[in-house]
């Protein structure tokens, strides 16, 4: 069991119960930690007070998007104030316009591209930027990012693929620049859950069925899984691992196609 009683975790992305990112806020919590949640806008952060309330204690929200660095610096600067330090960080953040969630990249003009690539890659550079004074009165930090096979091909995810590359290799430059303070930088790449963001994907039911029958363990992920793997990371258990992708798919990334 992992114990992370005392430290204090930033999980930015819930929409709602089914987010990836609840399921890593749920690991924590059991683990004993203490959690914060952003969420997007007012029209999310309805669910989001609401599970947020359900807790005991109750955890702490607030509004971000994480491409206002306005709002993100207010952010941090309410944790300074609360908590003086921070020991991690979820990155739990995509965006790209559903007509580029289907096959076609030739089609997809230069502004979606760039507000994908912003939304989903950028800000796990500006998040980290933001949280290092308070990874460095904590004695180091620990980020995670999602990711999704960002190495091979799947025609619907199409300009998603292309933002999961950039983040990756963010997340690796991350893990080098900040390592030398203790700030370790990883990536889950998690095999498909049904979310919301999922079902902006072109064709998602047949990726999520496929994933099953390909993967050796022979069934879909669980938001309980990702988030325990997502919460190994965070904690000193894995203070040796930074700039790792950690596949947790079932397995379903070794197998070739055939
Ligand atoms: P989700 O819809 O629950 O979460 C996506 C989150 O991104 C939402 O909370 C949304 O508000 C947030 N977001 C989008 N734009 C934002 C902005 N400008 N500022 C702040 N927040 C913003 O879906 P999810 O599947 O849990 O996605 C979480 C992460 O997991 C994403 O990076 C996604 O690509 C990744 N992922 C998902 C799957 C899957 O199959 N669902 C698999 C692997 C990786």
């Amino acid at each position: 069991m992992i114990d992370l009683k005392g430290k204090h975790y930033l999980v930015a992305g819930v929409a709602n119960k089914n987010s990836i990112a609840w399921g890593v806020t749920e690991s924590l919590l059991r683990a004993g930690a203490t959690v914060a949640l952003t969420y997007q806008n007012e029209r999310l952060g309805e669910r989001v007070l609401a599970l947020a309330a359900e807790q005991t204690p109750p955890l702490d929200t607030h509004e971000m998007d994480a491409t206002s660095k306005q709002q993100v610096e207010e952010v941090f600067g309410k944790l300074q104030d609360k908590w003086g330090k921070l020991d991690g960080l979820v990155h739990s953040i995509a965006y790209a316009p559903r007509e580029d969630l289907q096959p076609g990249i030739t089609r997809t003009p230069a502004e979606n591209y760039l507000l994908s690539l912003h939304i989903s890659s950028y800000t796990l550079i500006e998040l980290t930027r933001a949280a290092m004074p308070l990874f460095e009165a904590a004695g180091g930090g620990s980020v995670i990012t999602m990711s999704y096979n960002a190495t091979k091909v799947f025609p619907n995810y199409n300009l998603m693929g292309i933002a999961k590359a950039t983040l990756e290799q963010s997340m690796k430059y991350l893990a080098w620049d900040v390592g030398r303070k203790n700030v370790r930088v990883n990536a889950v790449s998690a095999g498909p859950v049904k979310t919301l963001a999922a079902r902006g994907i072109g064709g998602f039911t047949d990726m999520f069925e496929q994933a099953a029958k390909m993967a050796p363990l022979g069934r879909n992920v669980t938001l309980e899984e990702i988030g325990n793997a997502s919460a190994f990371l965070l904690s000193p258990l894995a203070n040796g691992i930074t700039g790792q992708v950690l596949f947790v798919d079932n397995g379903q990334n070794i197998i070739g196609a055939g």
